[in-house]
């Protein structure tokens, strides 16, 4: 399964700093429930979403950032589960407290080969949560269900790098 990057290759990403991209610009999001806060809170800098008390507010690329109620995850470099959305939690058919701490092929596999597809998550996973730019997509399934193909669009977050995983 090859990796459908959007970014630029591979190769390239390896050697661009983040801050050699034009990254445009950053939005805010929660990490359970996706909403977008408001100017003055994020000026605030209120690290708790105002909409659903649950979720840290966590920022992106525009182009990359989830929008409320989509499905998503965020993960470390370690390829740890950080944080996971309310989407999420019901499209993976977990919890946010079960799901934190997990292995990232705990809840998705590759939904091509096994092989080279569960390569190429982790790779992408791993990149993202370094702070790297450039954006992935991989074919996935929930690892508890056969016969589901999501489409996972995988890209940094932050402040702290991590990867953010939007599932499709
Ligand atoms: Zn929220």
């Amino acid at each position: 399964m090859h990796t459908a990057s959007t970014g630029r290759p591979v190769l390239r990403l390896l050697s661009t700093p983040l801050e050699r991209e034009a990254p445009g610009p950053l939005v805010s999001f929660c990490s359970h429930c996706g909403s977008h806060p408001g100017a003055a809170a994020a000026q605030a800098r209120s690290r708790v979403c105002e909409t659903c008390g649950l979720g840290l507010i966590l920022e992106s690329r525009a182009d990359v950032a989830p929008d409320a109620g989509d499905a998503f995850l965020v993960l470390d470099r370690s390829l740890a589960v950080c944080a996971v959305s309310a989407g999420a939690e019901y499209l993976l058919a977990t919890s946010e407290p079960d799901a934190v701490n997990r292995h990232v092929t705990d809840l998705l596999m590759p939904a091509g080969t096994e092989d080279t597809g569960g390569h190429s998550l982790a790779m992408a996973v791993a990149w993202a949560a370094r702070g790297e730019g450039g954006t992935h997509t991989i074919v996935v399934r929930p690892a508890n269900t056969f016969g589901i193909r999501l489409t996972a669009r995988i890209a940094s977050c932050g402040p702290t790098p991590a990867a953010l995983v939007v599932l499709a």
